[in-house]
């Protein structure tokens, strides 16, 4: 019987343990923390986005992206589902994110310890890999733990990322695959709040509102939330990527933010034309006129960038003939549409969603076998592919732990 050990118990290594199991394998998993699974249990808010019905390599990223198109081809939305439920964990959708019909992170955890329970894996918590070696007999793994050291047949190493992790020991993977004579490229925070100073974000503090943010000709819409430090939220991730790119070569960038991309700008002026009593123009302020529009924190933010003064009433905002917006209300409109934000820095690994960088793929085959030490395997987000919010971190943690599961277990090109 083969002997596998995994390193690692989040997503891609419980994934991997249980399909290296099912395949007939002995399998061990040394994990870190004092629990498995920390991570995977607040993903997604708690809901855990576990896949997405439009799957596509153009959702990923990484040095070489044909990697994951190749991952994508041997694992759809449907393994994944399949995945799940062969846990005991039935799905539900929304705008095609797949995620546990219970809506519950902490329930798919359970469900991955209870089937290696079952499958008999051996699970040892609190143990901290800190190297490996390969002899004749086969693979030697290091740890910090009571045993120091573990002896296998086949190697997975699911380490993860430092992302959205405070840990006080150091994240040894990357050292352990240099060791070994990988290539790594180093991680880069991803998915991440970006930070401002431009004035206005204790006014903004604590806003969430539908809006879309722009930099370089892309372009992501969804819930904004804007905070004391900046601003997040999932559109803020998606873009974070080529915005934290920028700011590795600029010390800031510009963003644009649309307050109110289900309307033109020509539209909202019709609108402050059309459905106001004009009668009322000269006592009816300028926040009293945005405030069917805009959530009510963000009138003086939008105000002050247009250098709207705040006394102004809707009658400053026409012509004397009442029927054309003025220059000055035009800007205003124009501001909310085209919301300049300067962005100083991007959120930190610990603040991220995902790590960029990694492995180098070129370094694994199509099972995730090391080509530099066989019988090494490496799965999820310690290979140098990031994906984007949605849960498509998610589907290639399984996609490549199972895929690693059951070529370690079947040997597949000779692994020993
Ligand atoms: C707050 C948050 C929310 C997220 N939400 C989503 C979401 O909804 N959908 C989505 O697709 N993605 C989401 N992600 C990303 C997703 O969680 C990760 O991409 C995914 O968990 C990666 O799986 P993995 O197996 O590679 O690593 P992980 O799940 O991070 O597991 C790695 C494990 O290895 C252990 N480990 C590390 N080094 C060692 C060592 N030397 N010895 C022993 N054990 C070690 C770690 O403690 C950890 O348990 C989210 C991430 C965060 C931080």
């Amino acid at each position: 019987m083969k002997n596998i050990l995994i390193v690692g118990g989040g997503a891609s290594g419980m994934a991997a343990a249980i399909s290296a199991a099912r395949e007939g394998a002995s399998v061990t998993l040394l994990e870190k923390k004092e629990q498995v699974g920390k991570k995977l249990s607040v993903t997604g808010n708690g809901r855990c986005n576990f896949s997405n019905l439009a799957m596509s390599a153009d959702r990923y990223h990484g040095h070489d992206v044909s990697f994951a198109a190749k991952v994508l081809e041997h694992f759809r939305p449907e393994d994944a589902i399949n995945f799940m439920r062969s846990i005991g964990i039935l799905e539900t959708e929304k705008n095609g994110g797949l995620y546990p019909v219970n809506l519950q992170a902490q329930a798919v955890t359970s469900a991955l310890l209870a089937e290696m329970k079952r499958l008999n894996v051996q699970i040892l918590t609190g143990v901290n890999v800190m190297d490996l070696r390969k002899d004749k007999a086969g693979f030697c793994v290091y740890t910090d733990g009571e045993t120091s050291e573990f002896r296998a047949d086949a190697v997975i190493l699911s380490c993860g990322s430092e992302a959205g992790v405070r840990d006080k020991k150091a994240f040894s993977a990357y050292g352990i695959l240099k060791r070994s004579g990988h290539r790594i490229y180093p991680p880069m925070p991803v998915l991440v709040p970006l930070y401002g100073k431009n004035g206005m974000e204790e006014w903004w503090n604590g806003v969430r509102m539908t809006g879309s943010v722009s930099f370089n000709g892309r372009t992501e819409r969804g819930e904004l939330q804007m905070t004391g430090e900046g601003i997040s939220g999932i559109p803020v991730f998606q873009i974070s990527h080529v915005v934290g790119e920028a700011l590795t070569k600029e010390r800031e960038v510009t963003i644009t933010l649309d307050l109110l991309p289900e309307y033109t700008e020509s539209e909202i002026c019709d609108f402050l034309l059309s459905g106001t009593d004009m009668k009322k123009a000269e006592t009816y302020s300028a926040q009293e006129a945005f405030s069917g529009i805009l959530p009510k924190k963000m009138i003086p933010v939008v105000l002050k960038k247009a250098g709207f003064k705040r006394e102004y009433t809707l009658f400053d905002m026409t012509d004397a003939n009442r029927i054309k917006l003025s220059e000055a209300a035009r800007k205003l409109i124009h501001v909310m549409k085209e919301f300049p934000y300067t962005v100083y820095a991007a959120g930190d690994l610990a603040a991220a969603q995902a790590a960029a960088g990694g492995l180098a793929v070129s370094e694994v085959d199509d099972d995730m076998q090391s080509r530099k030490l066989s019988g090494l395997y490496v799965t999820g987000e310690l290979l140098d592919i990031d994906g984007a919010c949605g849960g498509y971190n998610l589907h290639f943690a399984w996609a490549t732990g199972i895929r690693a599961g059951i070529s370690a277990a079947r040997g597949i090109k000779g692994g020993k």
